[in-house]
């Protein structure tokens, strides 16, 4: 064996494609019972491709990642559009100048300062509105920041504390536009994620373990620096995409991370909702509820339809780490688990959990891609 990579989501399944078109004998070890990470779906009675970690949307500017996975799956185009149920209405989000128009009243004066100040068709992140030189423009960022990100945040997060490029995840448009991501390419597999993976890693050189904790066989030898497979030493190159902590038996604590409880319900009718996903920032416990049905580029003619609402919680230990929490004090703890990490020249981390990073999938694909060539380098 000449690498083994812990856990199959992205960071994992691209990785190993790569060095195994490269000659190297690739093991995947997963401890979940199926491939995918939290990309893996699965198609119900409704007829639509269920995720059952919540909604994955594919979106990239990049070309190199685009030419990649075309290679597993064909896409369709597909531009995903999110409503925000605010004061009884279902309003676009991002906040657009339609937003604007059905939440307040004297919106033609707030349209015509926001286009005079930043131009019709720019994007603005919701921090660049708060903290404006100009008052005016302030309160029309005070004012979005309540209706849409307080109580959705505080509901995600715990509190509204949060790292400002999370809140600029989703800036403002002065414009009508409604796409929800801006990025060049807006697609999704027309056959599913899971069936992605599938053609990922099938391939002679590469062999999986499903329902197997890395532990089991795999230890880091703190002392010698030495990696050790079923006891031995292991010269290959291990690929860990797990989380970092749990690596090195969090022996400088845990790492905080926010978890999601997910409820799904079949219904039976035809549709629920009028967009794939609609956010709930001021009402109810969860923070969005998605329909699964509009996520296919064929014309399911079911009459049942699936939707999912979602909860976010703390993580306990035996909760899935879904979003790590981005915060000074974190990154330290993170830092100095990395640091031990250089300490073992074989070792390569990659991914949400490994490098401890809000990533979309397109930045854990890249990743993979350039560390493939690091491991192919040494
Ligand atoms: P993962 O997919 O988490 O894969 C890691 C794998 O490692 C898992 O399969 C896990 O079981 C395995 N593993 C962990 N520990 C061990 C162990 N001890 N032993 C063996 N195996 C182990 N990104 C987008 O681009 N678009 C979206 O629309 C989008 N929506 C999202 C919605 C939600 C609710 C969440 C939580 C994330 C979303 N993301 C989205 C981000 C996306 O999920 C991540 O970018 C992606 O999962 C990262 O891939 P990964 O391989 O790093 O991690
Ligand atoms: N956010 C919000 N209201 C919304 C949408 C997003 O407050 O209607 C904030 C919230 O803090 C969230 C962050 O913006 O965690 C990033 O949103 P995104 O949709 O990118 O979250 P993800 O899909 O990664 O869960």
């Amino acid at each position: 064996m000449d690498v083994v990579v812990v856990g199959c989501g992205f960071a994992g399944a691209v990785i190993a494609r790569i060095l195994a078109e490269k000659g190297m004998k690739v093991l995947i070890v997963e401890k979940r019972e199926h491939i995918g990470g939290n990309m893996y779906d699965y198609k119900d009675e409704s007829g639509a491709y269920i995720h059952k970690y919540g909604p994955h949307i594919f979106h990239t500017n990049s070309d190199e990642v685009l030419n990649f996975i075309n290679r597993f799956s064909s896409f369709f185009s597909y531009e995903h559009q999110v409503a925000g149920f605010i004061d009884g209405k279902f309003v676009p989000i991002p906040f657009n100048l339609l937003s604007i128009e059905m939440t307040m009243d004297n919106f033609k004066e707030i349209k015509d300062i926001l286009i005079k100040t930043f131009g019709y068709g720019s994007v603005v992140p919701i921090t660049v509105l708060m903290k404006y030189s100009d008052s005016k423009i302030r309160s029309i960022g005070d004012y979005v920041y309540e209706k849409v990100f307080l109580n959705y945040t505080k509901k995600q997060w715990g509190n509204n504390k949060v790292d400002e490029t999370v809140l600029n995840r989703v800036p403002v448009y002065i414009s009508y536009d409604r796409k929800y991501f801006t990025d060049k390419y807006q697609i999704m597999p027309c056959f599913g994620y899971t069936a992605l993976f599938n053609n990922m890693i099938n391939h002679p050189n590469i062999k999986i373990m499903l329902n197997c904790d890395f532990k089991e066989c795999l230890k880091l030898n703190i002392k010698t620096s030495k990696i050790l497979f079923h006891g031995k030493t292991f010269k290959g190159a291990f690929i860990y995409t797990g989380s970092i902590d749990e690596l090195f038996e969090y022996k400088y604590g845990r790492l905080d991370y926010r978890s999601l409880r997910f409820e799904f319900k079949m219904l039976n009718k035809k549709y629920y909702q009028m967009f794939s996903v609609v956010n709930y920032p001021n009402d109810y416990d969860y923070t969005r509820i998605t329909e699964f049905k509009h996520f296919t580029s064929l014309n399911v003619d079911s009459s049942k339809t699936t939707i999912l609402y979602e909860y976010p919680c703390p993580c306990k230990e035996s909760d899935i780490p879904y979003y790590p929490v981005l915060s000074r004090e974190n990154n330290e703890v993170y830092y100095k688990y990395l640091k031990e990490a250089k300490r073992f020249k074989n070792l390569f981390l990659i991914g949400r959990l490994a490098e401890y990073k809000y990533y979309n999938m397109d930045q854990v694909i890249l990743k993979s891609i350039d560390t493939a060539k690091k491991v192919l380098e040494k």
